[in-house]
């Protein structure tokens, strides 16, 4: 049976003392109550709070992920963070992708590959976002654009590095809109998704792959999403910032 992952992805939000206060909240209802068998929960807060986030974590039933990481090994590239110096403080996941930053930092799809290939060779887990444009769904696109985006950004990887990648399909039009897919459009994405691989790779690779939903994921919609075969947890923003709800999202998955 594929495992569950939900991770928070807390965008550029929280001081440093939110930050400790939020993964302290997580982390006590996790000590007291467990989290489900199979589900995995990550927190993905902004990189000047990673290393605080893996010390709080370790031998915790949490871990900690990146929102973001250069694809450039090192050298003079003023602001950016390596994967080196991710690996260094002990990340597990990087998100990869985002939509918000391939609409406001321009990434390119080759640019992603190079990250994605950079996250692997230190040995972190990338979690590739993908997902279409409203004007793309309307267009009756959002399959193509999708394919595009993996094709371009993750198809490059071997069998055994693609093993290592979490997929995170996130319609662009429901991020932080309150407009959340239902869970027939989520489902009949992620087992798109899942055919690619299984055409790319094998079948074996698109049994064991994990296909997170994202996009306006709360406590009230979140067990219909992951109820479905092919969602196999969640990429949560907004309601990532609530010890609450994101403990509740969890124990949805
Ligand atoms: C996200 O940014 O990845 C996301 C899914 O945001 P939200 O849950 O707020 O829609």
């Amino acid at each position: 049976m594929r495992r569950k992952l939900v991770a928070g992805n807390w965008k550029m939000n929280m001081s440093f003392t939110e930050a400790d206060d939020l993964i302290s909240g997580i982390l006590e209802d996790i000590d007291s109550n467990g989290i489900p068998e199979n589900v995995e929960a990550v927190v993905c807060p902004p990189a000047l709070y990673l290393e605080l986030a893996t010390d709080m974590a370790s031998g915790k039933e949490l871990f900690v992920g990146a929102q973001n990481v250069s694809e450039y090994e090192n050298g003079a590239y003023t602001g950016e963070i390596s994967a080196a110096m991710l690996e260094s403080v002990e990340v597990d996941y990087c998100i990869i992708g985002h939509s918000e930053r391939r609409q406001y930092f321009d990434e390119s799809d080759e640019a992603l590959a190079g990250k994605v290939n950079m996250l692997l060779k230190h040995n972190i887990k990338p979690i590739f976002c993908c997902g279409e444009l409203l004007d793309d769904r309307e267009d009756d696109m959002h399959m193509d654009v999708v394919s595009t985006q993996l094709e371009d950004g993750l198809f490059h990887l071997t069998e055994e590095e693609m093993s290592k990648v979490v997929i995170a399909y996130e319609p662009v039009w429901a991020i932080g809109t309150g407009k959340t897919a239902t869970p027939e459009q989520a489902q009949e994405m992620h087992a798109f998704i899942r055919a690619l691989v299984a055409k790319k790779y094998s079948q074996a690779s698109a049994d064991a792959c994990m296909i997170l939903y994202g996009g306006s994921c709360k406590p009230d919609n979140a067990a219909e999403l992951f109820s479905q075969p092919d969602v196999d947890g969640g990429l949560i923003g907004g309601a990532s910032l609530k010890a609450t709800d994101f403990i509740s999202i969890i124990r949805s998955a």
